[in-house]
């Protein structure tokens, strides 16, 4: 009974740059923290105490210490690296199908030239996206909906990027991050908007089009939604301290109201202590 006698002497102390948490989707989604040495399950640190604390930056392309700009990379990575082609967060721009390179065309077919998915998506209220299928349904989960649907799957990013376009005259395409962690959601029967949209699918999407498929349901592990989350700086705040009641999206959530959105800070290395 050592630990549990001396548990205030033995704050477990991990150090590491921040990227983006893994997700498992079981009955509760499962979180994981990478932290270079460990992989700290965050399920299990609910109703305990962290402390983040800021120690510099690393950028995720170059590694060194250089004030992040977008995405976890530095500023001239951000502008050079291919891991940040506009190409990614405008998927309509993607050229690879046509062999133009952008700024690594071997690394944008790798990407680009893989099935992709148009999906809905109801975090705060419905919207439209898209990702690689590999990566459904953890696009899903780092965006804190709690039911979503594919609509079509297509053979490479332009395509999806297109439909993307043409879908969201019609349906909104971000999430209110706000209303997402307060969980102030409505079920929507995402079939019903499926089936809806189709009519506004782009001729060279059409055939893409899943018919008869069902939503899927994901639960988050949240002990209390915030009703007033206020955003943790850690630029601003270097050191904060909290007790863990919930994990939603990419979001951590603590009992005070404070939410730390972990792939926004994604290059800062932290140095995290569970008392
Ligand atoms: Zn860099």
């Amino acid at each position: 009974m050592l630990g549990v006698k001396n548990s205030k002497f033995y704050a477990m102390q991990y150090q590491g740059v921040l990227k983006k948490m893994l997700t498992e989707n079981n009955d509760e989604i499962q979180y994981y923290l990478d932290m270079e040495s460990d992989f700290i399950n965050m399920n299990q640190l609910l109703t305990k105490t962290i402390t983040i604390q800021f120690v510099k930056y690393q950028c995720l392309n170059c590694g060194l210490d250089k004030q992040i700009y977008r995405q976890g990379f530095c500023k001239s990575c951000f502008f050079e690296t291919a891991r940040a082609g506009d190409w990614i967060m405008r998927p309509e721009l993607s050229k690879a199908h046509l062999g133009i390179e952008d700024r690594d065309l071997e690394y944008e077919k790798q990407s680009q030239l893989k099935p992709h998915i148009v999906y809905l998506a109801n975090s705060s209220n419905v919207k439209v996206g898209v990702t690689r299928k590999s990566q459904v349904p953890t696009r899903w989960i780092d965006q804190g909906a709690h039911e979503a649907i594919e609509i079509v799957e297509v053979p490479n990013r332009y395509l999806a990027g297109i439909t993307e376009v043409a879908l969201k005259e019609h349906v909104a395409d971000k999430t209110n991050w706000r209303k997402m962690l307060k969980n102030d959601v409505v079920d929507e029967s995402l079939e019903d908007w499926k089936n809806k949209l189709k009519q506004y699918i782009p001729e060279e999407a059409k055939e893409y089009f899943i018919e008869n498929n069902k939503e899927t349901e994901l639960k988050f592990p949240v002990i209390a939604y915030p009703e007033k989350p206020k955003s943790l700086n850690l630029i601003k705040t270097p050191n904060y301290s909290g007790k863990l009641v919930g994990i939603k999206g990419q979001y951590l959530i603590f009992e005070d109201q404070t939410v730390f959105n972990v792939r926004a800070n994604e290059g800062l290395v932290v140095q995290i202590s569970i008392q």
